[in-house]
């Protein structure tokens, strides 16, 4: 019975994700899904992200929280538009959620939007958004076992941000098994080492969204 139940609920959210995915490329925006457990460094990647490109590319963001607006007033003192879902308790973003949040941007001055997903690296990896691109952050002070305990994050991504990197001197991540790992769930992964923080390695990142963002 349970699991009829969650399929009704995925093929509903499939019928939001395909509808969203149309209306981005009608509108020429691309858009990307951040998934990662609380705490991983998503909201500090996305102000940096945003203040580096400010003259290149606007970018604006759905925020996903269980409660408060403080990540969207964060985004929004960078100057970015921003809007913040609040779940109530629903540990992920839906589709329709996200249908409801589009119109609450400005999006004739928008080129990228960015789902900042509920921090969970459980079931946020089952809901197709219709977002072009799907960023996985993990950083290094959550351990190096991440890929063996929640494969389908890293299956179901473009893309793997490795943050914190600064910190791995403090710590026993090995930089080198999470990527071999990664890779042998996702051969098509794309794998950028950064740190928010110090800015480093962020620049093979800001790259990959500005091209990927202008190939719509
Ligand atoms: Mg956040
Ligand atoms: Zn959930």
């Amino acid at each position: 019975m349970k699991i009829k139940v969650n399929k009704k609920i995925l093929a509903k959210n499939e019928d939001f994700a395909v509808a969203n995915r149309k209306f981005f490329k009608k509108q020429g925006l691309f858009c990307i899904n951040m998934i990662s457990s609380p705490g991983s460094g998503k909201t500090t990647i996305l102000t940096e992200t945003i203040k580096l490109l400010k003259n290149k590319i606007r970018i604006g963001v759905i925020e996903g929280d269980l409660q408060t607006e403080i990540d969207a007033e964060r985004i929004r003192k960078t100057g970015a538009q921003a809007y913040q879902i609040e779940t109530q308790g629903a540990c992920h973003l839906n589709a329709e959620q996200i249908t409801n949040a589009l119109s609450k941007l400005d999006l004739e001055k928008l080129d990228i939007i960015v789902i900042e997903n509920v921090g969970n690296l459980v079931c946020p990896a089952d809901f197709d958004l219709g977002e072009e691109k799907r960023v996985f952050v993990l950083s290094t002070a959550e351990g190096d076992d991440k890929c063996a305990k929640y494969p389908q994050s890293f299956a179901k991504a473009d893309i793997l941000l490795l943050n914190k990197i600064d910190l791995t001197k403090y710590l026993d991540f090995d930089i080198a098994r999470v990527k071999k790992d990664a890779m042998k769930l996702n051969k098509n992964l794309k794998i950028f080492e950064i740190s928010a923080k110090t800015l480093e390695g962020m620049d093979n990142w800001l790259n990959w969204l500005l091209k990927s963002s202008k190939k719509k």
